[in-house]
């Protein structure tokens, strides 16, 4: 596996645990028929789903590995492996379609190309609305054959229940800054890794999605337009207007996963660190949990409205967001 492309078969070095247990249910025949992976964005979910897709359909597996090199590889490697199929949202939609889904029931139903297991990956299993959901259930309660269903999931809490229920879940976490940074710090070529993980709350792909165009400048101007709001120097309608250019859904998952650093700064009462978002995971840290619970709520409810087909008024959700984020902030102890 020396190649550039062979590393996709390869789960980043922060998801041992969960590439672990995978193997070991895998040995052990327990393999759960449909597995929800859920975590913050840009922490790897979609590529270990994809790398465990590609070792459950290579035919010479070795120490918890692909090979790397027998037909099986070749296919996924060359991403045309008829077994496995990718379903995410298509044409700039947000939403996986009930056609999609139903493309993915009759690949389920016919005998896997290459004689071995069938795998597919959903992403996100936010994209699945109502009837799409549906479609998708007779899959999930009477499983055809030997198919693994895995569903990656940035947003557990939008994901429609009946699906939940059915998969079992398997948990990521933001990880360590050391792991974050020995990953990141080869590709930042020109940036200091250190800041682009902090402006990215830790998770490694999201911080890399940085480098990409002007991201980074915009993250840094949402930084920089939250705290003046924070700070009573700027207007919340201002910055609403401002971001309206731009996608809500990148500006409410930024701040989900300030709000989650913010939670772990308070769990375990650590000490602030340096930095511009830091001010941010500060002020956040120092709200009450009530407060901060209920931004939250607001947050993932204003995501699921941005997912939806329904196409809402961006500024108008971003005019709430930016209000409710200045009420936060009076009532914050660090402001
Ligand atoms: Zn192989």
């Amino acid at each position: 596996m020396e190649s550039e492309k062979a590393r996709l078969a390869v789960p980043f070095a922060w998801q041992r645990e969960q590439w672990g247990r995978l193997c070991q249910q895998h040995a052990d025949n327990r393999l759960p028929h449909a597995l929800l992976l859920a975590g913050p964005k840009g922490v790897g979910k979609l590529h270990l789903a994809s790398a465990f897709g590609c070792y459950l359909l290579c035919l010479s597996p070795l120490n918890n590995a692909a090979c790397g090199h027998c037909k099986g590889c070749d296919l996924n490697l060359s991403g045309t492996h008829p077994d496995l199929l990718l379903l995410r949202p298509e044409d700039g939609s947000r939403v996986i379609k009930i056609d999609q889904v139903r493309s993915l029931t009759e690949f389920l139903s016919k005998t896997a190309q290459q004689g071995g297991r069938k795998v597919a990956v959903i992403e996100p299993a936010e994209g699945l609305n109502a009837n799409s959901a549906n479609a998708l259930l007779k899959s999930l309660e009477e499983p055809s054959g030997d198919t693994t269903l895995l569903l990656v999931s940035h947003l557990t809490s939008g994901v429609l229940a009946t699906i939940r229920s059915r998969c079992q879940l398997l948990p990521f976490a933001i990880p360590s800054t050391d792991d974050g940074l020995a990953w990141l710090a080869p590709l930042a070529v020109g940036q200091d890794p250190e800041y682009l993980l902090k402006c990215a709350a830790g998770a490694p792909l999201a911080a890399f999605a940085l480098l990409d165009g002007d991201k980074l400048v915009k993250q840094e101007a949402l930084i920089k337009g939250l705290l003046g709001v924070a700070t009573h120097n700027a207007s919340p309608l201002a910055l609403a207007a401002e971001l309206a250019s731009g996608e809500p859904l990148v500006v409410i998952e930024s701040m989900q996963q300030w709000l989650q650093s913010g939670f772990r700064q308070q769990a375990s009462g650590g000490e602030a660190s340096a930095g511009r978002d830091a001010q941010l995971v500060n002020l956040l840290a120092a709200t009450p949990a009530t407060v901060a619970y209920r931004f939250w709520d607001k947050l993932v409810r204003l995501k699921r409205q941005s997912l939806s087909a329904a196409n809402p008024n961006k500024q108008l959700l971003l005019e709430e967001l930016m209000l409710d984020w200045q009420a936060l902030a009076r009532q914050s102890r660090y402001a």
